[in-house]
Order: structure tokens, then C-alpha cells, then sequence
């Protein structure tokens, strides 16, 4: 911003524009309109004393006029008011990208939690007698009939649902588990510290790699209070390997009166063999191979809110409904209007992947993201300007939390490589890309700036965004 110029001599002080004079200026009225008046004068007050501290240490040697002031503050005031929980375009090829907040939701979804927020709602109201009601049982039917199992319960994730199940079965008694799947979720989520938060003690059985029906057998006694199975979801043990299945499991546990719990993870409701994918156990598979509690999240495979799922048999249920813990991690409304919608969805399994974002994205093809890359190249290209080649390449994404680690799904990308060959310009423009009003993450692999089309949809508004771009040439 360039200030008056003065004809000759250092500013005089006296001459800085008062609040007063600053706020009747044009430019003052338009940010008065978007941000009002305590935050504009605030942000006025420091342009000023920006301004004064700059003409004292000789940095400044003209004084602002009033509309230069307000020209100031209302960009502060503009650069202060973007949300940091912004949209973003997530271009990583980790469809369900934890740090990117996991699946997109349905629009179905999206309708019924905007409801939700606008409106009082029957959450705890049996509409048909007029009496109380429970907020689970808004979903508990669908759950049960989308599970097989005799009960469900909703709480907060399924980090959660893990700590209450642990907690209410195993509070001041054991907890069998195989070492091999002794896991770290990542943020801080480890099983040890789960299980010690929840009062439960750790009886760890087997080796790393290997882990025998004996090994369960003989840890069983008195003080047992379960026995947990955890999807090892985010790694596997390749080798010399040996884990009990959980049918075996459950026979092991049963037969000395302890409760099975098998904490899946991402837990589908949809078998991804469908897509070509691996298999990943699905949650009716998890309850009808006789575990009596089974844990899973919403916003992983299932693509609804941040949830979490515990099913199984009913007088487990009951008892977990009982634990005060319960009340501290429920699920607000808002989300479990998203869920009972999301979970709705899957009682029509044809249309479901044209309906939920995260099958959606999963289903697309290396053809079909190949060509949008072949059409994206150029015009991208362009707007980046004559400092990089931008050019159509395969890649491989990703399910991401936790699910099928070490399956890809073929896709393709732009790959942007600075034209010069100078690593440092593939940062900046790393940089001015996350700078965008629509900031745009893909990652950096071999000397490219990779951007993952799978999860692109919005191609016209991504070109749009990309118009705004600055990046040094
Ligand atoms: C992801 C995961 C969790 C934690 O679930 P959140 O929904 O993230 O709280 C727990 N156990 C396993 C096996 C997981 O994969």
C-alpha cells in the first residue's frame, strides 16, 4: 500500500488521522457493514499504532491518510474472520483422511442434521405415547437390523466405545488380549492406556507374531471379565504369524462364562469385495462369528458422523446403557440425526454408492480419474504459470483410517514438477496452495507435487479457486 507523499521532512504525529476520522471514511462504512463497529475500531486503534511505531523507528516516512487506515484494518479485519476449520480440497489420495476429518457425508445426511439444528426435535420423546424416550433409539433398529446384533448403543467415537465397554465389563478385573494386537491408533489412542483409564487390568497372551488357542485358554480364571479382540487395522504381521479367529475365540471365552469383545475399528456395513477391494471384516460377519459386544466407528468405512458403535447382545447393552460414562460421551442431536440418515441409506444397498461420498469416491476408477487428469492438465497448467509443467500421471491412493492399510486403489493425479528443477519452488507452491480461499493439500513424492484426483468432484470450483493462486514465477 503506498502512503502520501509529503513534500519534504519527517511526519509529524499530530497529523495521524484520529479514530474518529478514519471511521467516517468510505472504506471504514464497507467494514463497518461486514465486521461492526467494536472490531473495526479495535483494528483501527492498531493500524494507528502501527503506523505511529513505524514513523518513530524511521521505518515509515509518510503519514497514512485516513482511507489508507481503513483500507488496513479492514484487511486485518478480513484475514482474521476466514474460519480456520475452512473446506479444503483434499487432494492427499487418503479418502478418509483423520487430520482432513474422515468421510464426507451424504446429502441426505447433511438435510437431516441442518434440521436438527434449526428445530427442536423429538430426541428423547416418544411421539407415539407422549412419554419419555431414549435418544439411541432412533437408531437402534436400524443398527439392529443392519448388524444382525440383539442390541446397539451410540456414543461419541469408537475410541469411546471401547473405554465404556472395557469400563463396564472389566472394571476391577482382566482383560485377555493377544500381544499382537496391543495397538496405537494414533493421537494418543494406545490399548494399554485405554484399558488402565478404564480400571481394567492388562493380561497380555502370546508373542508378537503368534498367539495360540492355549495361550487364551490358560490366562482364563476368576478375575477375567473379558476377553478382547482388536482388528490390528492399521498394520499387519506377515510371516510366521498365528492368531486365533474369532470364532475360535468366542468358543474359548464362552466356555468359561466370559464375553467376547471384538473391537473392529473401521467396521463396514458393506463388503468392499464389491468395489474389488480386499476384504474387510464386516460387522454382521464380527457378531455372527459369536462375539458378544462388537465395536466400530461411524466416520471411517461407514461414512457417517463422528460416532461411535457398540452392538451385541442385549443384556450387555443394558448394562453399558447404566454406566454413568455413558452420559458424558452421548451423541448430540445434530449428529444423530446425520447418522440415523447415513444409516438409513444402507437399507437400499443398490443405490448406496452413488449416495454416500466415501463409497463414491472409493468405487472411482484409474479411467475414469485418468481422463478428469488428461482434461484438468492444461487448464490447471495455465494457471500456474510458465514456473511448472503440470502433466496427467497414475498414483495410487488410499482408504486411509486404518482400513485395508496395505491395499491401493489405482488413480490418477496431476504431477507438478517445477519447470526450472529447483526443489525449494515446489515448497512455495505448496505453500500458496494452501493459501487459497479453498486451500488445496496434495503431497510431495519424488521431486512432484502430487494432486490426487479421486476425491476432485467439484472440478469447476477447484479451476475457480486456483484463479486466485500467487506464486512467484
Ligand atoms: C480407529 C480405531 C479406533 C478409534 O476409533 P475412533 O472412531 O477414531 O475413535 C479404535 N480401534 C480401532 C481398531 C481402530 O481402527
Amino acid at each position: 500500500m503506498d502512503a502520501e507523499t509529503r513534500p519534504s521532512g519527517p511526519p509529524s504525529l499530530r497529523e495521524l488521522p484520529s479514530v474518529d476520522q478514519v471511521l467516517k471514511t468510505a472504506s471504514a462504512a464497507l467494514a463497518l457493514e461486514r465486521h461492526g463497529r467494536a472490531p473495526l475500531t479495535q483494528a483501527v486503534r492498531a493500524a494507528l499504532d502501527e503506523a505511529r511505531a513505524g514513523v518513530q523507528a524511521g521505518r515509515v516516512l509518510a503519514l497514512p491518510s485516513a482511507d489508507h487506515v481503513a483500507l488496513a484494518a479492514g484487511e486485518a479485519l478480513e484475514r482474521t474472520a476466514r474460519s480456520s476449520l475452512r473446506p479444503v480440497f483434499n487432494l492427499t489420495g487418503t479418502v478418509l483422511h483423520t487430520n482432513l476429518g474422515r468421510a464426507l457425508l451424504a446429502q441426505e445426511a447433511i438435510a437431516a442434521a441442518t434440521a436438527a439444528m434449526a428445530s427442536a426435535v423429538a430426541l428423547e420423546f416418544d411421539l407415539a405415547t407422549g412419554q419419555r424416550g431414549e435418544r439411541d433409539d432412533h437408531v437402534r433398529e436400524l443398527l439392529v437390523e443392519l448388524t444382525g446384533a440383539e442390541d446397539a448403543t451410540v456414543v461419541n467415537n469408537n475410541a469411546a466405545a471401547v473405554l465404556i465397554v472395557l469400563n463396564t465389563l472389566g472394571l476391577g478385573r482382566e482383560a485377555v488380549v493377544s500381544r499382537g494386537e496391543l495397538i496405537e491408533i494414533g493421537g494418543a489412542f494406545r490399548m494399554p492406556d485405554i484399558m488402565a483409564r478404564a480400571g481394567v487390568k492388562l493380561v497380555e497372551v502370546g508373542t508378537t507374531n503368534r498367539t495360540h488357542p492355549k495361550d487364551y485358554a490358560g490366562a482364563l480364571g476368576e478375575a477375567t471379565g473379558l476377553v478382547l479382540k482388536v482388528h490390528t487395522s492399521n498394520y499387519r504381521i506377515e510371516g510366521f504369524t498365528r492368531e486365533v479367529p474369532a470364532r475360535e475365540l468366542a468358543g474359548i471365552a464362552h466356555a468359561r462364562g466370559v464375553p467376547l469383545v471384538n473391537d473392529l475399528g473401521s467396521g463396514t456395513l458393506f463388503d468392499l469385495t464389491r468395489l474389488g477391494l480386499a476384504h474387510e471384516p464386516t460387522v454382521r460377519e464380527a457378531v455372527a462369528e459369536g462375539a458378544d459386544i462388537v465395536t466400530f466407528s461411524g466416520d471411517k468405512l461407514l461414512g457417517g458422523p463422528q460416532t461411535g458403535f457398540i452392538v451385541g447382545r442385549a443384556e450387555l447393552i443394558a448394562k453399558i446403557n447404566k454406566n454413568p460414562m455413558k452420559r458424558a460421551l452421548r451423541v448430540d442431536k445434530i449428529r444423530l440425526a446425520a447418522l440415523e440418515a447415513t444409516l438409513r441409506l444402507y437399507r437400499d444397498p443398490e443405490r448406496l454408492k452413488a449416495r454416500l461420498p466415501t463409497l463414491r469416491l472409493l468405487a472411482r476408477t484409474r479411467a475414469e480419474l485418468a481422463a478428469r487428469a488428461e482434461a484438468l492438465a492444461a487448464p490447471v497448467g495455465a494457471r500456474l504459470g510458465s514456473g511448472f509443467t503440470v502433466e496427467a500421471a497414475d498414483c495410487a491412493s488410499q482408504i486411509g483410517s486404518g482400513a485395508l492399510p496395505l491395499e491401493t486403489l489405482p488413480s490418477a493425479a496431476l504431477a507438478i514438477r517445477p519447470a526450472g528443477g529447483s526443489g525449494g519452488t515446489l515448497n512455495a507452491l505448496q505453500a500458496a496452495l494452501r493459501d487459497l480461499p479453498v486451500p488445496v493439500i496434495g503431497r510431495i513424492a519424488e521431486g512432484a507435487l502430487i494432486l490426487d484426483l479421486r476425491c476432485l468432484e467439484d472440478e469447476a470450483g477447484f479451476l475457480a479457486d486456483l484463479d486466485h493462486l500467487k506464486v512467484a514465477p
